[in-house]
């Protein structure tokens, strides 16, 4: 898991906004998602390790 602490420093490199975790669904490529409030790129979780890379992120849902 995330812990708290981690997630309040965490912040979208694409927007600098804050990020909220969300789980994954079946199939996804990541543990949970961590989905950026401002611009809704959603960063994979992966091995316990947040990806904050935009050339990772999936694009927002249309
Ligand atoms: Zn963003």
């Amino acid at each position: 898991m995330i812990s708290n602490d981690l997630l309040a420093i965490l912040v979208c490199p694409s927007c600098k906004k804050k990020v909220e975790p969300k789980d994954a669904a079946a199939g996804d490529n990541a543990q949970m998602w961590l989905v950026c409030t401002g611009c809704g790129l959603r960063f994979p979780v992966r091995d316990d390790i947040p990806i904050m890379l935009v050339e990772e992120a999936a694009s927002a849902k249309a």
